[in-house]
């Protein structure tokens, strides 16, 4: 794999950082283990991983894509990292994402765009387009996204892989750079989803050190993962949200996902028509809470705390620093995230806007609720368009946020939700993703589906 990227990357651009010595030593204490013969430390020691350079790491720099963490180096590790270290996992390096993980097209980047191995004309994905492009490229069999709003099953989608977000809390949040707390949750990225089930059941589980870690056992995703590779799914119920359809979906995408309702219907799934009808604001709302918390978590990139420092001569006030520190470490989209959630928060329109987006994030998690009272998956289109032309939707951000309109649901109810890779579309031979949710706890299901349908 290292050959690999060493090939690729020029033009891939998946990593911003890979560390040869770092996963060369871990690969070899594994190899020295086994002849040993230590039983080895998981069914994934020795398997290399590209790790989302959002999650810390304290042998490697972890920029979050931004100007202002440049050649930062945490002090610990994530718990995922050490999840991942213990189960003697190699990580080949770290991946190119979105600006604190805002975008859907990896342009956010203070290092430059990903490619899509595909066409690298156009976008991997977003925010994290490098692990995702990773695993297209072959340069990496597993990878780690965090998903906010959409930023692993979006990248899986239109590079032809698999992404999974975990239900919230399914996964320790703790060094995990924040964008928005209660929304961001890590999961895994592969090829195949036996191997996202395999590496679902090494990072997630109960952490102390993450005040919103669920204390339940894991969901038994590898043993649901392999029962659904007999591709039976005969007693399961599958609701098609009618709302995902219609006006801005390409044609090919949508006559994709009918081929693959049919192909379930095929498997023994028992197919019906779920209305959402708040799902058409989650988008919205999603765009008035994460910035909200954008706002505040990205505080602390204060030039005193964290963050770049400018201007440190001496001849500037402290207030005078902050400002220039924040105006040369952050882009445009994480500039305007911080502005657009500082308005919504503040006082006289708190009300108006945070208030109103809470409460649609209330209904759109009854109107989850609803639908799991007689289906047990959901489906839809994870995107409503293949991937785009690098530089289409740059000075277009309502059209960016439109990549997120399928996804965004799941994250506001905390729900578990996976992208599988459903062939190309006919109308531009690119990759189009199918997304099964499940009800929070419950991603097993999804494994089961998942690998039914692969
Ligand atoms: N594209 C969405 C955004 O820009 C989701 C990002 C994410 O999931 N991190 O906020």
């Amino acid at each position: 794999h290292l050959d690999r990227i060493g090939e690729v990357d020029p033009r891939v651009h998946a990593f911003l950082h890979v560390d040869a010595g770092t996963a060369l030593a871990a690969a070899g204490a594994v190899d020295a283990g086994l002849a040993a013969g230590d039983a080895p430390a998981s069914a994934l020691a020795g398997v290399p991983l590209a790790l989302k350079d959002v999650l810390a790491t304290s042998d490697a720099p972890t920029t979050c894509g931004s100007r202002t963490l440049e050649g930062w180096v945490p002090p610990y590790d994530a718990t995922v990292t050490r999840r991942l270290r213990e189960a003697g996992v190699p990580i080949l390096g770290k991946t190119n994402m979105d600006e604190f993980a805002m975008g859907s097209s990896t342009e956010n980047s203070a290092y430059g765009p990903t490619r899509n191995p595909w066409d690298p004309t156009r976008i991997p994905g977003g925010s994290g387009g490098g692990s995702s492009a990773s695993l297209a490229a072959f340069e990496a069999p597993l990878a780690i996204g965090t998903d906010t709003g959409g930023s692993i099953r979006q990248p899986g989608a239109v590079t032809g892989t698999v992404g999974v977000k975990p239900t919230y809390g399914g996964v320790s949040r703790y060094g995990l750079v924040a964008f928005s707390s209660s929304l961001d949750q890590a999961g895994p990225c592969a090829r195949t989803v036996l191997d996202a089930a395999l590496l679902h059941e090494v990072i997630a589980g109960h952490d102390p050190l993450d005040s919103t870690s669920i204390d339940a056992p894991v969901p038994p995703v590898v043993a649901a993962a392999r029962e659904g590779a007999h591709g039976d799914l005969k007693g399961l119920r599958v609701g098609v949200v009618k709302e995902f359809a219609g006006t801005g979906y390409q044609a090919g995408v949508l006559r994709s996902f009918e081929t693959a309702v049919d192909q379930l219907r095929a498997l023994g799934a028992e197919v019906v028509e779920v209305s959402c009808p708040n799902f058409l604001y989650a988008l919205p709302a999603y765009y008035l809470i994460a910035p909200s918390e954008c706002s505040s978590n990205l505080a602390r990139f204060d030039a005193m705390r964290y963050g770049l420092r400018v201007a440190d001569d001496g001849a500037h006030s402290a207030e005078e620093v902050m400002q220039l520190s924040r105006e040369q470490g952050f882009g445009a989209e994480v500039k305007r995230r911080v502005m657009l959630g500082t308005y919504a928060l503040s006082s006289g329109y708190y009300d108006a806007y945070y208030g109103s987006a809470q409460k649609v994030r209330t209904l759109v998690t009854r109107d989850f609720e609803a639908a799991f009272a007689s289906v047990d998956v959901l489906v839809s289109p994870t995107t409503p368009t293949t991937a785009f032309e690098i530089g289409e939707r740059t000075d277009d951000p309502m059209a960016m946020y439109l990549a997120d309109l399928c996804t965004i649901p799941s994250n506001l109810a905390g729900n578990a939700a996976m992208s599988v890779p459903s062939g190309l579309s006919d109308e531009d031979n690119l990759p189009v993703g199918l997304q099964i949710m499940a009800p929070a706890l419950a991603d097993d299901r999804l494994y089961r589906v998942g690998a039914a349908y692969e």
